[in-house]
């Protein structure tokens, strides 16, 4: 049963968009050159449904750098390797620090509050090239199949000048390490990390690639199911609480979804039962959530009512 006519939510997505062009505020990602010299003015929405719908407006097909996003793909690959033994070595807490904060790591013994900061991020990278044969190949080809786009890839630029300028999240990973709860090289850990922060998807793939976290697991395109709808449920719990870095609380109380964001500029929000919508635009706030991503979700959710509380 249709909710809302498609024509309408054209408009209301066109007139969004609109909106968010006025907006001027936020500062590109700057701490690797690859990013700093993306286009600061792209601004991209796409909001799909579980009836297999998708609604675009603006650079929806621009290719831009995932970073943080990724991370609910190595989530999932490394959930279903360990099961429930996962969470020895990750928590599932909120952190209420910057997501590449060090000194929390330090007083919980190597063990990083959530899977959504980077020393999470980089737990989980741990586990899937513990567990993988090849764990760039496994990711790869498990984002080409949810995207059903086999020319997905991942920016070596990126990825290289991540590497360069990664000194805080090697420092992460060595600290974890001194713990005993990294088990591979941190190189290979680290790189693997990086890697899969420099995949490269558009506003479009986005938005298509998570929609069975709003579906209990089930991609509405493919009609395959991708996850456990436990393994959705959960996966959707850490996004609301831990998603948005330290804006998380604020974006529970003001746009009520689970939702990740990535400092590329990107923005991807599970509304369970309805569909997804991603936003992108590279100007982030100072929380390095997108600025225009932001008022984008917000509005959309708010004026569709989409709040799960
Ligand atoms: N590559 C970035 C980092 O590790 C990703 C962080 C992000 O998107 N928040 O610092």
């Amino acid at each position: 049963q249709k909710i809302h006519a498609p024509d309408d939510l054209n408009r209301l997505l066109k007139e969004i968009h609109q909106q968010a062009m006025q907006i001027h505020s936020g500062k590109v990602a700057d701490y690797i050159p690859a990013l700093a010299a993306v286009e600061p003015e792209q601004c991209a929405l796409t909001l799909t449904t579980l009836d297999g719908e998708v609604f675009n407006v603006g650079n929806t097909d621009t290719l831009f750098s995932i970073q943080s996003i990724s991370k609910i793909f190595g989530l999932m690959m490394a959930m279903d390797r360990l099961g429930d033994d996962l969470w020895q070595r990750v928590k599932m807490e909120p952190s209420g620090q910057a997501f590449n904060s060090i000194v929390q790591l330090e007083w919980e013994k190597g063990i990083p509050r959530n899977p959504m900061i980077n020393a999470g991020a980089i737990l989980i990278s741990d586990v899937l090239v513990s567990h993988y044969s090849t764990s760039k190949n496994a990711v790869m080809s498990l984002v080409r199949n949810l995207c059903g786009n086999d020319r997905i890839y991942a920016d070596e630029d990126v990825h290289a000048s991540e590497k360069e300028h990664g000194h805080r999240n090697a420092a992460s990973a060595h600290l974890m390490k001194s713990f005993n709860n990294i088990e591979a090289d941190v190189d290979e850990v680290l790189d693997h990390y990086f890697w899969q922060c420099a995949i490269s998807m558009t506003c479009e793939n986005l938005a298509r690639s998570f929609t069975f976290l709003a579906n209990a697991g089930v991609c509405p395109f493919s009609q395959r199911e991708i996850i456990s709808k436990r393994d959705a449920q959960r996966i959707n719990a850490l996004l609301s609480t831990s998603g948005m870095y330290d804006q998380s609380g604020e974006f529970a109380f003001t746009v009520g979804v689970p939702a990740k964001s990535g400092v590329g500029g990107g923005i991807v929000a599970i509304v369970p039962d309805f569909g997804v919508i991603s936003a992108w635009s590279p100007k982030l706030n100072e929380f390095g959530n997108s600025a225009r991503g932001m008022f984008m979700v917000r509005e959309l959710a708010n004026r569709l009512g989409l709040s799960v509380y």
